[in-house]
């Protein structure tokens, strides 16, 4: 997805930082059981407005998470990698994982149409971003490339293959929660919630019991919307059986994950 500009002109709302010395905590370590499902929340295009809120919510609730971010957004000013480098502070709780350099400049066909150019720009985002695990997520597109799912349209394939052959992995989603042109929550808190359970008890997602669920970070700018993210975690870790993983930890990556 793409972010509009407008969100660039927002200043960054900083919640208060008392969140620094947070230590692993047991909720987070691996459950055995069968019965055990994971989740996995993944956010979009940061570093931006809304990085922080993301952070200090997934910090507060002890939860793990990923950002999925875009080389030039953390190279673009010093906000851009201030919220970097606070997200790799905490490496317990979160994964930075590559989502382009460029975006694909919004022009997706013919990003994926040029799969030399497009592989370039995941090269030049691992770089920038110094990513310490080997996931992409491609721009507007949720393709899956692991040891074990092979899930590719065709305007992509050319590109995927690509970066199956250099040994990454191409993470999709199983559930979105959307945006409205203005940017903010499209679904409540509470459909989210019950998504994720349906989901979950009818057995559609890319690899039982795990989902991937996909946001973006400029969703949850203003503290209205970054409540209703705090809600929907907080419903989810209701349920004991449900544990927030980041996506190092999904099953069936090349190589473990690592780069
Ligand atoms: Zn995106």
């Amino acid at each position: 997805m793409i972010i509009a500009p407008f969100f660039y002109l927002f200043s960054y709302i900083l919640l208060p930082h008392n969140t620094n010395d947070v230590k692993v905590p047991k909720s987070i370590q691996p459950v055995q059981g069968k019965e055990v499902k994971y989740i996995y929340l993944t956010f979009d295009d940061g570093p931006l407005v809304g990085t922080s809120n993301c952070i200090d919510i997934c910090l507060k609730q002890k939860i793990q998470a990923t950002f999925f971010e875009v080389g030039r957004h953390q190279a673009a000013n010093a906000s851009g990698r201030a919220l970097h480098n606070r997200i790799a502070q905490y490496p317990q709780f979160f994964d930075i994982a590559n989502h382009s350099y460029t975006h694909a400049n919004a022009k997706y066909k013919y990003f994926y149409h040029h799969p030399n150019m497009a592989f370039d720009d995941f090269v030049q985002a691992k770089k920038s971003l110094q990513v310490k695990n080997n996931i992409i997520r491609l721009p507007g597109n949720s393709a899956w490339n692991t040891m074990v799912l092979k899930k590719s349209g065709k305007l992509v394939k050319p590109v995927v293959l690509k970066l199956d052959s250099a040994g990454f992995n191409v993470i999709g989603w199983d559930l979105e929660w959307g945006f409205t042109k203005q940017g903010t929550p499209k679904e409540s808190p509470q459909a989210m919630a019950r998504y994720v359970d349906t989901l979950f008890a009818r057995n559609r997602t890319e690899t039982k019991n795990h989902l991937v669920i996909l946001m973006h970070d400029h969703m949850y700018r203003n503290s209205v919307d970054s409540a209703k993210l705090a809600t929907m975690i907080a419903l989810l870790k209701a349920n004991p059986r449900y544990q927030f993983r980041k996506l190092s930890l999904y099953p069936g990556l090349k190589n473990g994950g690592r780069p």
